[in-house]
């Protein structure tokens, strides 16, 4: 077995899967600099440089500028994924994308109890996997659709229905109550679809929609 299956760096600054053609040149750069035999677009969107020598990866975090864990604020969600929108997409009725950053930059009253992943899809094929994250953002003609507790992994969850036909801006101010609401009232570790199986969807309405 080799012994650099197991090292791997995720590049942390290409946002939402999107790459122009100088990201690809670099991309290529470095892949040829320091002889990474594969690049792989992560489930969550982003660059991860697969089978990597330890030494290789030191000088490429040191080229870049990269700590060595990613900056991560618990006050933030976890990551987003959004799909390509009205803006690239002939089925797109939203702005996924320009969603996506800003859910991205929303900063909380604080830590939240657990990983929050955010799927920003532009119509409802869904193809960011809205209804299995925690916060799921689907376009229709009329607005955006909002669900919340979704999950995929070990014990998936559709998330529930908490609100249709949002406005953008409606979309954002609802995601952060509710994140906040989230964070003021689930057990340390509790996922987002754990906590509504307990705390039911009509009692998370009548707390962010009341
Ligand atoms: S979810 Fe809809 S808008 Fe987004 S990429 Fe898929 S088909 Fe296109």
């Amino acid at each position: 077995m080799s012994d650099n299956l197991n090292t791997y760096l995720v590049l942390p600054h290409f946002n939402a899967g999107l790459l122009d053609p100088e990201d690809l040149e670099q991309l290529a750069a470095l892949a040829r600099k320091y002889n990474i035999p594969k690049t792989k677009i992560t489930g969550a969107q982003r660059v991860a440089l697969l089978g990597m020598e330890p030494e290789a990866m030191a000088a490429l975090r040191t080229e870049l500028n990269l700590p060595e864990t990613p900056p991560h604020s618990s006050n933030r969600v976890h990551y987003v994924q959004a799909c390509p929108g009205r803006t690239w997409c002939k089925f797109g009725h939203q702005d996924a994308l320009e969603l996506g950053e800003r859910i991205k930059k929303i900063e909380l009253d604080g830590p939240l109890p657990a990983k929050v992943k955010v799927g920003v899809s532009g119509c409802r094929f869904c193809c960011c996997e809205s209804w299995m994250r925690d916060v799921g953002l689907a376009g229709e003609s009329k607005g955006w659709r909002f669900s919340f507790g979704g999950n995929a992994a070990g014990r998936p969850r559709i998330g529930d229905l908490v609100a249709e036909g949002l406005s953008s801006d409606e979309a954002v101010a609802l995601v952060t109550k509710t994140l906040n609401y989230y964070r003021s009232e689930a057990k340390f570790k509790s996922r987002s679809a754990r906590f509504m199986e307990r705390f039911g969807v009509e009692a998370l309405k009548k707390a962010v929609l009341g």
